[in-house]
């Protein structure tokens, strides 16, 4: 529990309407709480309204911000236009957006039917998209907002046996420039993080296998797995004053993974 926002005003989130879409869980509520903790009032959202009413409870609980959760499935657009309308009727404006929301299936580029392809893109890609442009106008109205996106280590490289997921990505990169470039004269801002890999509800099964545990930890220089917790000081920067100048970038937060090729040769000293 922080005691007090952050007195540096450049490291600051205090008061800053935020929306966390895909922020009922794993790296998404990681991020809510962390806001709201540091005096953000925080909108998060999700498909599932009981997800949403526990992660608002846990949050509530431990901060005196306030929290709200609307169900907001960003595969209908129909829910991105209520669910801004709504924020912007009980808050009057949104400062920060964070377009957590995001899919996988792990398949073979062969089996990957239409209906897995336009599941995973309509949710990475277009649904990110879609909220963006909402979050956008009001944004360009106010002159001043900050969207981060969530994007992943496949935009730097794409993992054997995740097409979709890794085209998905890879569009929300180039989605964040497109938006830097056309939003900067309006004075909203337009990054993305790339997560290493972190633990949650995505992936845990995944890392639970002593193979991947390996392979990953030691082709991390950081030698462990994220934890959700080790993506809020990102967003927090991202969302500050202390990045008043970047736009269109990706902030890599991934213990090094990224960095350069981890092999196994002896040194000569
Ligand atoms: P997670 O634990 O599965 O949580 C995903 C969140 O997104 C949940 O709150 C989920 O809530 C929400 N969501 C899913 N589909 C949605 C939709 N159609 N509309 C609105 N909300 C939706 O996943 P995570 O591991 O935290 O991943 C979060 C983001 O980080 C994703 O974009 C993922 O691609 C990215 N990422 C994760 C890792 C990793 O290692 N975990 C690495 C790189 C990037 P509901 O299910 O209730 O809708």
């Amino acid at each position: 529990m922080i005691e007090s926002p952050a007195t540096d005003p450049l490291f600051s989130i205090s008061d800053r309407v935020t929306i966390v879409s895909g922020g009922s869980r794993g790296i998404g509520k990681a991020i809510a709480a962390g806001f709201a903790r540091r005096g953000a009032p925080v909108v998060v959202t999700g498909r599932n309204a009981e997800t949403l009413e526990a992660t608002v409870a846990e949050i509530s609980d431990e901060t005196d911000s306030p929290v709200r959760g609307i169900v907001c499935d960003v595969a209908l657009p129909g829910e991105i236009t209520r669910l801004v309308e709504q924020v912007i009727g009980e808050f009057g404006r949104i400062d920060v957006l964070l377009n957590v929301a995001g899919v996988n299936r792990r398949k073979r580029v062969e089996t990957v039917t239409e209906e897995d392809y336009d599941f995973i893109l309509d949710i990475n890609l277009k649904g990110a998209f879609l909220v963006a442009q909402a979050v956008g106008k009001q944004m360009i109205a106010q002159e001043s907002g900050t969207i981060i996106n969530v994007d992943s280590l496949n935009t730097y490289a794409p993992l054997k046996g995740v097409a979709p997921y890794a085209m998905s990505k890879a569009g929300l990169v180039m989605m964040t420039r497109s938006l830097a470039t056309e939003w900067g004269e309006h004075g909203v801002r337009v990054n993305t993080i790339a997560p290493g890999f972190i633990l949650t509800d995505l992936t845990r099964k995944l890392w639970s296998d002593p193979t991947m545990q390996e392979w990953g930890l030691g082709n991390t220089p950081l030698g462990r797995l994220g934890e959700v917790e080790d993506l809020v000081g990102a967003a927090v920067f991202l969302a500050a004053d202390a990045s008043a100048f970047m736009t269109g970038q990706v902030v890599r937060v991934d213990g090094g993974f990224t960095a350069g090729l981890l092999w196994p040769i002896p040194f000569d000293d």
